[in-house]
């Protein structure tokens, strides 16, 4: 292919772009506005073989290699500065056997394109909450969205893969074959090699579903938070919810004697019959007096874009962290309320997660993601305005963060939601299960043994005879 510079380039059928070329900005940029990073080179793959010929190309020149699906990492790991950067935005095709309730996803489809193609068939698989996220980064880590509940992370949904690793071989991984590279991608993040194609089975779903939305304002305190955590004690097999913290925006959609001040959504999706969801859920709408109610049914792939106007790429500096709660006790409750108070950025959310159900299905040793028995998690989003904020916001967090330790689920963290991986390994052994991470930097060492994929939360390859 033409080449601007005259270096030698990988001779793919997409696109090759160097520092010099017409759209390496455009390439280079992601979704976290504080992200400022130069990869030696951008390689816009078409295919499975292109991307082969892109990891022989940076192995053969000793390039590291980072990978870019929706581009919605927080801490960036889609960009790298000097290596070798695999975008597979023109990759985003999905087909669905529908007789068989199987998608088959391209590496760099999003979450829209997957509702998009299996709602055409009445069909769904659990994804994330924003349409525009990444299906490849997002699953790779766990996967949580509306659907966890009844159906589980988006791994426990994920039956193969086509994963193209460090060597440029093009291998398929499931249950029967690569069985170890198959575990290994169940929550091992971009460690493994360039997935090319996602098999997900799919179940039954809508069009229309009840989404709950009743908003309270941050001073009804934390009774209705309490009264929402005993609702879903036994529920948790049909409803995935989340308590979000915000401050209310000056539009036209709340009271303006609201504007400014900080409130609460609890926000749950029934995965089942509409009519059946909004009975159930209607004492969530009852706690106490309200802002507003957003509640009531749409077509799920709406509900999949409703967040997405709040969280527009490339426009806010983020920093966001999580840990997963031991117990949502009344304690715990009035120290996140207490927390959230001193919010420096307006922007900025947090989020109390429900688990169990489908989701604490899995047994620990099941998947590489490790134990499943974490009933809650909290998530920081910390989001603002301008590089002059960056101290403050990430300080806020980080301290916020500390604070809540003790009271967290054995040390363990969503890898979706870092921060930016500051812990490092103790974290991750800590988030794995020591036997899972010690299976991990084995089936690494098998893999890319020299660690060519190491912009993401990394697993050191194993050593021979030790560490
Ligand atoms: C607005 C927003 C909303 C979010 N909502 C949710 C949510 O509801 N639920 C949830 O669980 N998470 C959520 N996240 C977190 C999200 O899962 C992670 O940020 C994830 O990394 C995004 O994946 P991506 O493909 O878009 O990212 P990218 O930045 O493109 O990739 C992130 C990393 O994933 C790996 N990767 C990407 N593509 C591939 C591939 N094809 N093969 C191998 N490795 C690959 C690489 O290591 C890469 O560095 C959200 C993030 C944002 C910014």
């Amino acid at each position: 292919m033409p080449n601007p510079t005259g270096t030698e380039v990988p001779d793919i059928e997409g696109i090759v772009l160097e520092p010099d070329s017409a759209g390496y900005d455009a390439a280079r940029s992601v979704w976290n506005a504080m992200i400022d990073r130069r990869p030696a080179m951008i390689a816009q793959c078409r295919s499975s073989r292109d991307v082969a010929k892109a990891l022989v190309f940076a192995r053969q020149n000793d390039y590291p290699v980072s990978i870019r699906g929706g581009g919605h990492n927080v801490a960036g790991h889609a960009v790298c500065d000097g290596g070798v950067m695999i975008d597979l935005r023109r990759m985003r095709g999905v087909s669905v056997d529908a007789d068989a309730r199987i998608a088959r996803v391209a590496g760099g489809a999003t979450w829209g394109d997957v509702d998009a193609a299996s709602q055409a068939h009445g069909l769904a698989t659990p994804g994330g909450l924003i349409s525009d996220t990444g299906v490849a980064g997002l699953t790779l880590s766990g996967g949580m969205g509306w659907l966890r509940s009844r159906h589980g992370l988006c791994i426990d949904n994920m039956i193969g893969v086509e994963i193209v690793t460090s060597d440029g071989e093009i291998r398929r991984a499931n249950e029967q074959e690569n069985a170890d590279l198959f575990w290994a991608v169940r929550g091992g993040g971009g460690n493994f090699g360039v997935i090319t194609e996602f098999e997900f089975r799919l179940h039954p779903l809508g069009p229309e579903v009840m989404f709950c939305a009743p908003i309270y304002a941050l001073e009804c305190g934390a009774g209705p938070i309490r009264a929402w955590r005993d609702f879903l004690a036994d529920k948790s097999d049909r409803i995935s919810s989340i308590v979000e913290f915000s401050t209310v925006a000056e539009s036209e959609d709340f009271p303006p004697e609201f504007w400014g001040k900080q409130v609460y959504t609890i926000a749950a999706v029934y995965a089942g019959d509409a009519g059946e969801g909004e009975r159930i859920m209607q004492p969530l709408r009852e706690l106490a007096p309200l802002v507003t109610d957003f509640s009531g049914r749409l077509p799920y792939c709406e509900l999949q874009k409703l967040f997405d106007e709040l969280m527009p790429a490339g426009h806010y500096r983020c920093y966001w962290k999580s840990l997963y709660l031991a117990g949502l006790t009344d304690e715990v409750i009035d120290h996140i309320l207490e927390g959230v108070t001193t919010v420096p950025s307006p922007n900025s959310l947090s989020s109390i997660w429900n688990f169990g159900g489908a989701t604490a299905e899995p047994a620990a040793e099941a998947t590489a993601f490790g134990d499943r028995s974490m009933p809650w998690m909290y998530s920081i989003d910390s989001v603002w305005e301008g590089a002059d904020n960056d101290e403050a916001n990430i300080g806020w967090t980080r301290d916020f963060w500390q604070r809540l330790q003790k009271y967290s689920h054995e040390g363990r963290m969503y890898l979706n939601f870092p921060g930016g991986g500051e812990e490092g390994e103790k974290q991750l052994e800590d988030t794995y299960g020591a036997d899972n991470f010690r299976r991990l930097r084995e089936i690494k060492a098998k893999y890319d043994p020299d660690n060519r994929f190491r912009f993401n939360q990394n697993i050191r390859p194993a050593q021979v005879g030790g560490q």
